[in-house]
């Protein structure tokens, strides 16, 4: 069996017709459906490593198909297309993401050849060609570093922080992006590793920037990490062996994860937070919190997704939500941050809804260490903080 095999479900002959010529063009082995029972079927026998849904089927609507693959534990990248308005599109790419499936964006009717041999491509490179075992090797080979996104306090202008994420320099096919990889190790033992190695450099660079400034590192983790206490007690030993106070670390769960029932990832998030270590929900928005579990749980920070930050200042219902979720974050006593600010109007609008914490293309890509070290240091001699 080929490694990328992508199956297309749209009752649309002329859309179907066009996704199978560019995708077969594109070095897909492709196979193409109108019926939900056929497509059930080939998603369990045949595996696909990339699905096209198309949202508006006539016997059953997309959010179905979604909760249908989530339940199959299905590890496909979804691709959602469909003639709906981008918010329909957005919505649907949200909820799949809540559901815990790999979704790989979302593409407008009429659909382009060009803009469909790029996604194509670019799912290519996730599907099939990278294994478990090349991950291993590049943690081996130290392939995997780490960039710092500053994050910025929206009253004063300081740096407060930086977002630590990770880069896979491929000696071959050069950089690669976490999402793109990180997938592959949820639920293994590899993720351990990656994880500990990530913490490892991560700490290293603040003992760089200990001396000359108070920045804390806010580092993802994944719920695989959260399985038991082991988690909390090597940061601290980490922590402690380099003289960085606990609570410089930010550990960002996603919501998702943080919201999983389950004693272990309670006891692992407790435990980090007896032992001082803050923690941000991350994705905040994206999935289905209840209330009373996100009040139990103890963490310091929310932090609203970028899907919502992006649409903010032109699309009514983002703007609803995330003044919502800025007020339901300082309700509870929590810091807000939002990610994924990309314009000057964005970054107005959410400090004039009184968002604590902005991090975004507009204020700084992600840096290499050494340009973290300019950026704290420029900040230091010129006195002066990020002009926002
Ligand atoms: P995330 O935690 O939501 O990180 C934010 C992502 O948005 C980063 O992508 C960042 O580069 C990107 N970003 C920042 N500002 C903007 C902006 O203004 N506009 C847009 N469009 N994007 C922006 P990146 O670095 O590709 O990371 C993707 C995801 O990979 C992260 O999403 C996180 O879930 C995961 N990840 C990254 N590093 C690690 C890691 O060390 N461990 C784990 N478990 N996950 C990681
Ligand atoms: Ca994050
Ligand atoms: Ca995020």
């Amino acid at each position: 069996m080929t490694s990328n095999r992508l199956l297309v479900i749209d009752d649309e002959p002329l859309s179907s017709a066009t996704i199978g010529r560019i995708a077969r063009s594109s070095g897909y082995d492709t196979i193409i459906t109108t019926d939900t029972d056929d497509f059930r079927s080939r998603v369990t026998e045949w595996e696909p490593t990339v699905i096209v849904l198309d949202l508006a089927m006539p016997e059953m609507n997309g959010r179905d198909l979604l909760c249908w693959l989530s339940k199959q534990a299905c590890a496909a990248q979804v691709l959602i297309v469909s003639g709906r308005e981008a918010a329909v599109l957005q919505e649907a790419e949200t909820f799949g993401k809540s559901l815990g499936l790999s979704m790989a964006g979302f593409l407008q009717k009429p659909l382009h050849a060009e803009v469909l041999r790029t996604a194509f491509r670019n799912i290519y490179d996730v599907a099939g060609v990278i294994s478990i075992q090349d991950v291993s090797k590049a943690l081996v080979n130290q392939e995997i570093r780490v960039m710092y996104q500053p994050q910025v306090d929206l009253k004063t202008g300081t740096t407060i922080g930086f977002e630590a994420l990770a880069r896979w320099d491929h000696p071959k096919r050069g950089p690669i992006s976490p999402a793109t990889f990180i997938p592959l190790l949820e639920g293994k033992e590899i993720m351990r590793e990656f994880t500990f190695q990530i913490l490892e450099m991560v700490m290293d660079d603040m003992v760089c920037m200990n001396s000359r400034s108070n920045c804390g590192v806010a580092i993802n983790i994944s719920a695989t990490n959260c399985g038991s206490v082991e988690l909390a007690e090597v940061v601290v030993s980490m922590c402690s062996s380099r003289e960085i106070p606990a609570d410089r670390i930010t550990l960002e769960v996603t919501e998702t994860a943080a919201m999983t029932e389950g004693k272990p990832i309670n006891a692992c998030l407790e435990r980090l937070d007896e032992l001082g270590v803050r923690l941000s929900i991350d994705d905040f928005g994206t999935g289905y919190s209840s209330l009373i579990k996100l009040h139990k749980l103890p963490f310091s920070e929310l932090k609203i997704d970028q899907s919502f930050i992006a649409n903010c200042v032109f699309d009514r219902q983002s703007s609803v939500l995330v003044q919502a979720m800025i007020d339901l974050a300082h309700n509870m006593g929590k810091r807000v941050v939002a990610e994924g600010v990309e314009t000057e109007e964005t970054l107005n609008q959410i400090r004039e809804w009184g968002c604590d914490i902005g991090q975004g293309y507009f204020i700084s890509r992600p840096l290499l260490p050494e340009d973290m070290h300019v950026w704290i240091d420029r900040e230091i001699q010129s006195g002066r903080e990020w002009s926002c």
